[in-house]
């Protein structure tokens, strides 16, 4: 029988044969070192992967009374650009009525997209493809707040463990909740000792 939701076992298969996630010696643009790497929009670049992936957080969320009891009146919000296919999966999934998602202005801030106005916006779940800090979900939600709206959810197909579990009382929702492992420079990079060759990638 398959099962409805996919143990994040199978899912972290997935991200590996899409190239989504790697194992390796990865530097990033802070400079920390990491033995793992995470390019979400490469699993999403399959459809059938997408739809999986997203179907399934969207049954994490339809089991809330308070989510599903509002349904079809919700909003769908991605924070950012690398969230989009997973908003559009959910919105689907649930039949959400609405969608929108932000991104970052030249000045650093985060905005809608969609100029929308003070009660335009349903109670709505934010989700993204991969949580790393949670800052993203926090600026998204308080620009939900500033437009009169409430937030209900949250969630994401992978989140660090090294972000926060709850946003506001709720969980927040994952496929996977991964134990990444972050190395402020070479010297604390056990990578750097054994002197493997290092890759440089971007967030
Ligand atoms: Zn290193």
């Amino acid at each position: 029988m398959v099962s409805l939701i996919p143990s994040p076992d199978t899912v972290m298969q997935m991200l590996k044969r899409t190239g989504a996630f790697r194992e390796g010696h990865f530097v990033y643009p802070t400079g920390k070192h990491s033995p793992n790497y995470f390019q979400m929009p490469l699993a999403f670049r399959y459809y059938d992967t997408a739809r999986v992936l997203a179907v399934a957080l969207s049954r994490k969320f339809r089991v809330e009374r308070d989510i599903s009891s509002q349904l079809p009146k919700i909003a769908i919000i991605s924070p950012s650009s690398g969230g989009i296919p997973v908003a559009f999966g959910v919105r689907d999934a649930l039949s959400a009525e609405q969608i929108y998602w932000a991104e970052r202005e030249a000045n650093g801030k985060r905005m809608f997209r969609q100029y929308v106005n003070q009660g335009e916006v349903n109670p709505c779940i934010i989700v993204d493809d991969i949580i790393r800090s949670g800052h993203a979900i926090e600026e998204t939600a308080a620009l939900v707040k500033e437009l009169g709206a409430k937030v209900i959810g949250c969630g994401a197909i992978v989140r660090f463990t090294s972000a926060p579990s709850e946003f506001e009382g709720a969980p927040i929702k994952s496929l996977v909740e991964f134990d990444a492992h972050m190395y402020d420079d070479g010297e604390a990079c056990g990578d750097c000792k054994k002197d493997s060759p290092i890759e440089h990638v971007r967030f």
